[in-house]
């Protein structure tokens, strides 16, 4: 058995050379440590993958830093609404959430549906109070909103309103700021990003898991990629996969299950083919990264803009890596 295996990503973004890691991200390198050994260790224990890539990412979620949960960037109006989505390889059981608003955790929100069985996805309010009434943490703005996003949010407004912006330019992945903002906070920006995971357990299972705020200034009543299943999260017998990146190209690439379909091909290659399926979103719009575990324990984690934080546990033993190798 080539299991148990977690991977796991905080975002992807940025297309100049990696400038080195910034003040901000020992905080999240040592987040993405916590994640891989604490739930690394409970996949050794015998947890399932679908509860380990839950557990991954609502501890992700709670990291203020990244990009999903507390701490998700903000749309239009200065709000955060988050997307998040999950599914089993075994059965191919899904659970997805658009645009909530008021729980802590979008990800355990997602879980509740995929356990429920139907419908695989709930949107806004409906999603807030099935989430709530399944006992997920209900949390106000407050507690979501972080004075960094704030800032972040500013510095975006101002962009905005240059004359030569377009409204494809207002919708900003959120890594790209890293490097623009000045903030009182940090004298080395933040770039943080949408969170995801894949999880093979020593049971052969799979299942991949991904949550988000979205993108800086996004429109109102936008979904991106992460909680459609197929585009941003795909789990079968075979592989699991998790992408971030700009989610409209992910999204008219069916990133996720595309390299699923390539993979169904004897003697597939995952490097090469995940390379593909990056090169093939490009074109649309898009620049990111995906993660993804096969059943028989290969992991490739490959993004095409400057950075992607990202973490395997394996063997008891961790790899982190933002920049380019
Ligand atoms: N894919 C996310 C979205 O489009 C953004 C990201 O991954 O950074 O909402």
């Amino acid at each position: 058995m080539a299991g148990p295996v977690l991977v796991i990503h905080g975002g992807a973004g940025g297309d100049g050379p990696w400038k080195g890691m910034t003040s901000l991200d020992p905080e999240r390198v040592s987040c993405m440590e916590t994640v891989l050994s604490t739930v690394g260790s409970l996949l050794s224990d015998g947890i399932d993958a679908l509860e380990a890539v839950t557990l991954a990412v609502e501890m992700l979620e709670d990291e203020p830093l990244f990009n999903a949960g507390k701490g998700s960037v903000l749309d239009e109006g200065g709000k955060i609404t988050m997307d998040a989505s999950i599914m089993r390889g075994a059965d191919q059981a899904a659970g997805a959430v658009i645009n909530v608003k008021k729980v802590r955790n979008p990800i355990r929100v997602a879980n509740a549906i995929l356990q429920k069985g139907w419908p695989v996805m709930l949107n806004g309010d409906a999603a807030d109070s099935f989430g709530i009434e399944s006992g997920v943490e209900e949390v106000n703005s407050e507690y979501l909103i972080t004075e960094l996003r704030k800032a972040q949010w500013k510095k975006w407004k101002d962009t905005r309103s240059e004359i030569g912006s377009t409204d494809e330019d207002d919708a900003v992945l959120d890594h790209d700021l890293e490097g623009r903002v000045e903030t009182e906070f940090s004298d080395d920006p933040p770039g943080m990003g949408t969170v995801g995971a894949v999880a093979l357990d020593s049971h052969g299972i799979l299942a991949a898991a991904t949550s988000t705020g979205g993108m800086t200034g996004k429109p109102f009543g936008r979904v991106g990629d992460t909680p459609i299943i197929g585009a941003a999260t795909w789990a079968d017998a075979n592989i699991a996969v998790s992408c971030t990146g700009v989610g409209e190209a992910y999204i008219r690439s069916c990133a996720a299950h595309e390299l699923a379909i390539r993979m169904r091909m004897e003697g597939a290659d995952l490097a090469i083919e995940s390379t593909s399926v990056l090169d093939m979103v490009t074109p649309f719009g898009g620049r990111g990264g995906l993660i993804s575990i096969m059943a028989d324990g290969r992991v490739h984690l490959g993004f095409q803009t400057t950075l992607m934080y990202r973490g395997v546990w394996k063997n008891n033993e961790i790899e982190i890596g933002i920049g380019p190798n």
